[in-house]
């Protein structure tokens, strides 16, 4: 998953036009997008959108088309590759999945997650619900 942020990096580089403290920032926003690309996922809204927002500043204005085409094609990118590690049962650290819900009992529910809602064949209502009011 890191190859993602420095491919990100290195791709925008050349562009940085803030000095050293805008290199190190454009880097460090590219490594926390794709962490929590990696982690967060369903709790994390627009992804490419946010590190857009983030590292624009960096830019001159006459290369900021490129950098938001750069930015959506590295994170559609990493988001395809994470689709694919969730249907293993795993994150992109090596972690196990685990249903999204909470039991009656307060629990964590620890099935397996199904699809990409993140929750389990028990839960997939809650998944429904969220669509709905994400919707409304
Ligand atoms: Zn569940």
């Amino acid at each position: 998953m890191y190859q993602v942020s420095r491919g990100i990096y290195r791709e925008l580089a050349p562009q940085i036009v803030t000095g050293r403290d805008g290199h190190e920032a454009v880097l460090r926003s590219s490594e926390s997008a794709v962490e929590r690309l990696a982690t967060d996922r369903h709790y994390f809204a627009a992804p490419a959108r946010s590190l857009f927002r983030e590292i624009r500043i960096h830019f001159p204005i006459q290369d900021q088309a490129r950098v938001w085409a750069v930015v959506r094609d590295y994170m559609a990118a990493a988001e395809r590759a994470l689709a694919e590690l969730t249907t293993c049962g795993r994150d992109a650290f090596g972690n196990t999945l685990q249903c999204r819900a909470t039991t009656r009992r307060g629990t964590s529910c620890r099935r397996l997650p199904s699809n990409a809602n993140g929750y389990c064949p028990a839960h997939q209502h809650l998944g429904v619900t969220e669509e709905l009011s994400a919707a409304a």
